[in-house]
């Protein structure tokens, strides 16, 4: 396809969260930018988690997106697109409206995956929004309160599903009354980590009312009892559905894939296969060398691709999208947090402050006078946080190492082979 030359080409950014906005903020005045979004917020979701103990405030992991849009100068529609026409440069909005555009970035992430299993997308509460963990956090204190046995089961033993556990633990470990099932149909809880996790999160739990049970998967939900295909029947008030996300509908509705199950298939410029002027950013990619899909990548596809669209529109040669290889924090509540930096695991409650440092680095890029009234809360918790060394992108293990308190899982389990322990 050739690409016009205009004055001003209109970009239109589908999506207002990690990927969109940031490819909304590298883009200059030269482009007419439109943000679409049906929310008004945008929701910093690896800190969601935090909301189920209180450690965290709803307010605290939210900014206004329009504000964040209208800062770099752009136009804001809260609407949902419903279509995307690719032949014809359109998008089509809920409210019936169309929009040209001369370039479109998609950055619409992934939608729940219940894998089909009935009664899970009415009975199950999922992991996935800042409305949502709220709701957990209440129902929480529900329980601290009842004078009956309360049952919560968390499906799934991935990150998400261990830091769903952590912050339970946090907030109500030392409550007989609350029974806690973790079901994980692989053998191992976090099984994408190459280190030996699983044994440390089950023995922070050994004197707690939780049950692991792997190996089993869900066959169905309903309001109090959660279905195994194993036989067996889980008592639930309250289940947490952790196990993944799958493609937006509107990938394939567009024509952007050609089954359900597809992400959009991009070339290492993160455009689309056959329609070069629609980028895609985050977790809506099919990125070949990203095996996990991660906020920091999102926000690098992001300006990315609003870069490639200034080098197409100068009739440039683009840029590859080259994933940086950082670190992934994975927090268990007060008890523990594990630094996963390539072959290597730290471990330690220390290291949560890295987490920390992140969270305030991207609220704080994204809209600083946001940050500001937020206040003090955010201040007095940068002075404890390791920001210096979350803000190294190298992550130097000897840094880390000398926080103290640290420990090297990968190496050890290494030392335990050879042991033969
Ligand atoms: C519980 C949890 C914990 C996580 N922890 C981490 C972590 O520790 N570190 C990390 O790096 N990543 C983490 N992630 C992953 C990270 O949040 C995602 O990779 C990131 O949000 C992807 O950004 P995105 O912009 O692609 O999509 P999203 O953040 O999902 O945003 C998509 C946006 O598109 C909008 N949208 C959807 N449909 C439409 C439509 N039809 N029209 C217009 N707009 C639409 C949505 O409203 C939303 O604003 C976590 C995710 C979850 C859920």
């Amino acid at each position: 396809m050739v690409v016009k030359r205009k004055d001003r080409p209109t970009v239109i950014i589908i999506g207002a969260n990690f990927g969109g906005l940031k490819a909304a903020a590298t883009l200059s005045k030269q482009f007419t930018v439109i943000v679409i979004d049906p929310t008004a917020w945008f929701e910093y979701l690896p800190g969601i988690h935090e909301l189920v103990s209180g450690v965290k405030t709803p307010s605290l992991l939210k900014l206004s997106s329009p504000r964040i849009v209208q800062r770099s100068g752009h136009r804001f529609i809260r609407d949902r697109v419903v279509q995307i026409l690719p032949e014809k440069n359109m998008v089509i909005m809920k409210n019936g409206k169309a929009l040209h555009y001369d370039f479109c970035i998609v950055a619409i992430g992934g939608v729940k995956n219940t894998f089909g299993v009935p009664g899970a997308d009415t009975h199950a509460v999922s992991f996935s929004s800042i409305e949502n963990c709220r709701f957990i956090g209440e129902q929480l204190k529900h329980f601290t309160k009842a004078k009956t046995l309360s049952h919560i089961v968390i499906v799934g033993g991935g990150t998400e599903g261990i830091e769903a556990l952590g912050e339970i633990l946090r907030k109500v470990r030392n409550i007989k009354r609350i029974r806690i099932q973790l079901i994980e149909r692989k053998t191992r809880l976090l099984n994408e980590i190459p280190a030996d996790i699983d044994s440390e999160i089950r023995k922070h739990c050994g004197s707690y009312p939780v049950e692991f049970i792997t190996e089993a998967s869900v066959k169905k939900v309903t309001r109090k009892t959660v279905f195994l295909t194993n036989g067996k029947r889980l008592k639930s008030d309250l289940t947490i559905w952790t196990a993944g996300a799958k493609p937006h509908p509107l990938l394939l509705l567009s024509g952007f894939t050609e089954t359900a199950e597809q992400w959009a298939p991009v070339s290492i410029t993160l455009q689309h296969r056959f329609y070069k002027n629609v980028f895609f950013a985050g977790d809506a990619a099919d990125v070949p060398d990203i095996k996990s899909k991660q906020a920091y990548h999102a926000m690098d596809m992001g300006v990315c691709s609003a870069l490639n669209i200034k080098r197409l529109s100068k009739g440039k040669e683009l840029h590859p999208y080259k994933p940086w290889p950082k670190p992934i924090i994975v927090s268990f509540g007060d008890l523990d947090t594990y630094v996963i930096a390539g072959e290597f695991v730290l471990a330690g409650s220390v290291l949560s402050s890295l987490k920390e440092a992140v969270f305030q680095k991207v609220m704080m890029d994204f809209d600083p006078a946001g940050i500001a009234q937020k206040g003090l809360h955010l201040s007095s918790r940068a002075v404890r946080s390791a920001l210096p060394l979350a803000l190294s992108t190298a992550f130097s293990l000897s840094a880390l190492k000398r926080l103290g308190k640290v420990r090297l899982l990968h190496k050890q389990n290494e030392k335990q082979q050879k042991n033969g322990t």
